[in-house]
């Protein structure tokens, strides 16, 4: 026997379907809803076996339909939770449909247990908000019996307490997804940032492989193999560098300097140059990386190439004058025998230093340097 109180809420009741599944998920104490009396004392016996030894409940609020109350059955209920499934001094609350005067209801219940009177039509409208239900089941209690009973400020509380608990793991839940989709991005730029960059390229890397296994494996796909491997199994990585940025930024200040990377990062995100499966991110300061999946050396020339023209004839406006910027571009392709991500990303880069070392303002594939 460990715990002393737990407060919990059983209902039994018939006609209160969706009223009954939101409080399953939003109190954290209801234990039990049941649509008859039988079934709701199969499945306390259940329970009972389950915590038996383990609680002693006391005080649970058993909310229960007029429809399945009588004298009896309370009776032999009591002796059940008591009994049997070691509840002790349950709570009634009998929701009971009437029209008449409420005092005249000759119901045989004891001191504890509570009434509240409800409609047809008013169950039929208050359902539809468990919070105002309950707010007016314990308010009307407490009006009833014209003293506030311990358990139902008890319940009350427990009651407002899981709904703010709910709604507080919701803007938690949110304000964390927020941050995970936003610490995937660089703030300036809009692209990825070097560690989600990563994370997707070990992704694309993997899928490659596999296309590769398949192609090894499956003899069927062999017809017309040279078309197919002209794409599948490869992909292409294309670092970016801008020409002598740091002179940009001693020249024009590095508020300029900011603006032009944000301006690569509109193009970027512009959908005009790349196409939206490639995985474009901020590598460092002003070096950028893209993987084109599914591209050979020869195909990946061609937006590396749309891209260069289309950051030269950007003008960029300061209070020194408009200027304009270049970038230089190293290509290089997935092999087979790579081992990680940073080998295909070497290579792209030595390519990239051949191209400063070659004036600047070009591309070069790794392939043409080695
Ligand atoms: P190169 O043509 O050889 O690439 O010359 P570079 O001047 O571009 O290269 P270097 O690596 O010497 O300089 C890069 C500069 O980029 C230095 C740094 O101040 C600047 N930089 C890096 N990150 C940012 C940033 O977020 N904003 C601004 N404004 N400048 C940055
Ligand atoms: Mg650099
Ligand atoms: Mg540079």
């Amino acid at each position: 026997m460990k715990s002393a109180h737990n407060n919990n809420i059983f209902l039994v009741t018939n006609n209160l379907g969706d009223f009954t599944s939101s409080l399953e998920k939003k109190i954290h104490n209801f234990n039990h809803a049941s649509s008859s009396f039988d079934l709701f004392q199969r499945n306390m016996g259940s329970l009972g076996k389950r915590k038996q030894d383990k609680y002693i409940f006391t005080n649970d609020l058993i909310i229960i339909d007029k429809e399945f109350y009588d004298t009896s059955i309370t009776k032999s209920m009591k002796q059940e939770f008591l009994e049997r499934l070691k509840i002790e001094y349950p709570h009634f609350l009998f929701i009971v449909k009437t029209k008449k005067d409420k005092r005249n209801l000759n119901l045989d219940y004891y001191e504890d247990d509570f009434h509240y009177y409800v409609s047809e039509e008013e169950k039929k409208t208050k359902i539809l908000n468990i919070n105002d239900l309950f707010l007016d089941l314990v308010f009307k209690c407490m009006v009833n019996r014209r003293s506030v009973h311990y358990y139902i400020v008890n319940s009350f509380e427990n009651i407002i307490e899981s709904v703010i608990i709910s709604n507080q793991k919701k803007k938690i839940e949110s304000v964390y997804r927020d941050l995970e989709a936003t610490s995937k991005i660089d703030v300036l730029t809009n692209v990825l940032n070097r560690r989600a960059f990563f994370e997707a390229m070990e992704l694309e890397k993997k899928r490659t492989e596999r296309a590769h296994n398949r192609l090894s494996e499956t003899p069927e796909i062999k017809i017309g193999v040279g078309i197919v491997t002209k794409f599948y199994g490869r992909f292409c990585c294309v670092m970016i560098d801008i020409d002598n940025f740091k002179r940009i930024n001693d020249s024009y200040g590095h508020i300029n300097g900011d603006k032009v990377l944000k301006a690569l990062g509109r193009l970027f995100n512009s959908h005009s140059l790349f196409r939206d499966d490639d995985i474009i991110g901020r590598y460092g300061g002003e070096e950028f990386v893209i993987i084109l999946p599914e591209t050979n050396i020869e195909y990946a020339k061609i937006p590396a190439e749309r891209f260069r023209r289309a950051v030269k004839a950007i003008e960029f406006e300061s209070d020194k004058g408009t200027f304009s910027i270049s970038v230089s571009i190293g290509i290089s392709e997935y092999q087979r025998n790579d081992k990680n991500c940073e080998d295909i990303i070497k290579r792209a880069d030595e390519a990239l230093l051949a191209a400063k070392a070659g004036g600047k303002d070009r591309i070069i594939c790794y392939q043409d340097i080695s």
